[in-house]
């Protein structure tokens, strides 16, 4: 048995490695950039009013006279003399002489003539080319991460494919006699199976649509079996159940007899304890222990760090904060503890119901505290680390 923090440096001294695909810009959010990017034009490429006005040649007079219109997307060529005044929208081209636009607030117009209320700073609300970027310059470098907002740059350089790097396809391998698909009512000593689509759906919000799900029975041979057919379509397999040491665990052995080499086994942790981790050739295999809330605990911390490698993103793991304990708390175990815990404005609560078969207050969870194996007491107030559940993904 091995430390939780054994085990994470194992995760992070894994090698994985990269795999790059070029993209649409639509399909590319939440996934690393892995080329720099430069600018192909300059933003903005034509001298643009930032305001709706008038556009003008700068000087101390207030009266000046409309002899145009410059409409947003028009191409006019308007030449300006001074103390004439072009009619101008937001994002229209400036005509070249004018130097200034005067925002239509501050204008008082009767027919064709303006006077100016309040004079702006010569070459106000003109936004000149390459104000935001230039033709050429590094804008994004590969490593960005690609939010809604670098998406929205790129689109307005014109960029519409980029390289990013590849997530991964995962493989969800869920074991057990006992069971049972939605659609039925209950057979007795059936449970419904709900580790598969809570595995999936914790993959789809990080961004992982490639997941395909198989089953096997409690036996050696249709556990290798579905191991071997799971290997066949994923980078990554994870299985759920069947890696304790009962007599009708088989992941263990099925994972030998398919040549996936141990990287770990058994983590002085609760929940969790069982987690195996293995790798073949370049495919990563973990092990889950079949109740859920050890399950989707082991996915948090394990799990998603390794995908989240493999997608080269620079920070993998889960964000870290201290929070104070709201309530004493008792370690008695001699193990690592992740409990399931609710924060709010610093104050951290751990929930009722820690058991590793219960999901019903991680449901409402949006923490896991983090108590170490070798901190038996804790007073009310006292930090610890949270590791935060909400905001990762997409
Ligand atoms: P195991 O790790 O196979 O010994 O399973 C531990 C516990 O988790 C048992 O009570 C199982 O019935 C339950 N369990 C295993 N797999 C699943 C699953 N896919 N969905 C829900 N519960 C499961
Ligand atoms: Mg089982």
């Amino acid at each position: 048995m091995i430390s939780v923090q054994q085990a994470l440096h194992i995760i992070d001294t894994t090698l994985v490695a990269h795999h790059i695909k070029e993209v649409n810009i639509a399909k590319s959010l939440g996934y690393i950039l892995a080329e720099d990017i430069s600018a192909p034009i300059n933003m903005p490429s034509f001298r643009q009013s930032a305001m709706d006005g008038y556009a003008i040649i700068w000087s101390e007079d207030s009266y000046y006279k409309i002899t145009e219109e410059s409409k947003a997307g028009e191409a006019k060529q308007i030449t300006l003399q001074p103390l004439e005044a072009v009619r101008i929208f937001t994002g229209a081209k400036v005509p070249e002489t004018a130097d200034t636009v005067v925002m239509q607030e501050h204008v008082v117009r009767d027919g064709n003539t303006i006077s100016i209320t309040k004079m702006p700073r010569q070459g106000a609300n003109v936004r000149p080319i390459g104000e935001q970027v230039h033709a050429g310059e590094l804008v994004l470098k590969k490593g960005t991460r690609l939010n809604e907002a670098a998406i929205g740059f790129l689109a307005g350089l014109g960029i519409s494919t980029i390289a990013i790097y590849k997530s991964p396809k995962v493989s969800v391998l869920v074991t057990g006699n006992e069971l049972q698909q939605h659609g039925k009512p209950l057979k007795e000593g059936a449970i419904y199976e709900s580790n598969s689509v809570m595995l999936r759906m914790a993959l789809h919000r990080f961004g992982i649509k490639k997941v395909k799900t198989f089953t096997a029975k409690d036996t050696l041979k249709a556990t290798k079996k579905a191991i071997k057919k799971a290997l066949d379509y994923g980078d990554f397999l994870l299985i759920s159940g069947g890696i304790s040491v009962g007599d009708y665990d088989f992941v263990k052995e099925a994972l030998d007899l398919n040549h996936v080499d141990e990287l770990f086994y058994k983590i002085n942790q609760k929940p969790g304890k069982p987690l195996w981790f293995g790798k073949k050739d370049q495919q990563f295999v973990f092990a889950l222990p079949g109740n859920p809330a050890s399950a989707l605990t082991c996915f948090y911390v394990y799990v998603l760090p390794l995908l989240k490698k493999y997608a080269a993103y620079p920070d993998y793991h889960l964000p870290r904060a201290q929070a104070k304990l709201h309530s004493e708390f008792k370690n008695t175990t001699g193990k690592t503890l992740f409990l399931k815990a609710y924060c709010k404005n610093g104050s951290v609560s751990v929930l009722p119901s820690q058991q590793s078969s219960m999901l019903n207050t991680f449901a409402t969870s949006n923490v896991l505290v983090t108590i170490p194996e070798d901190v038996t007491y804790l007073e009310p107030q006292e930090q610890v680390t949270c590791i935060q559940l909400d905001g990762y993904g997409n």
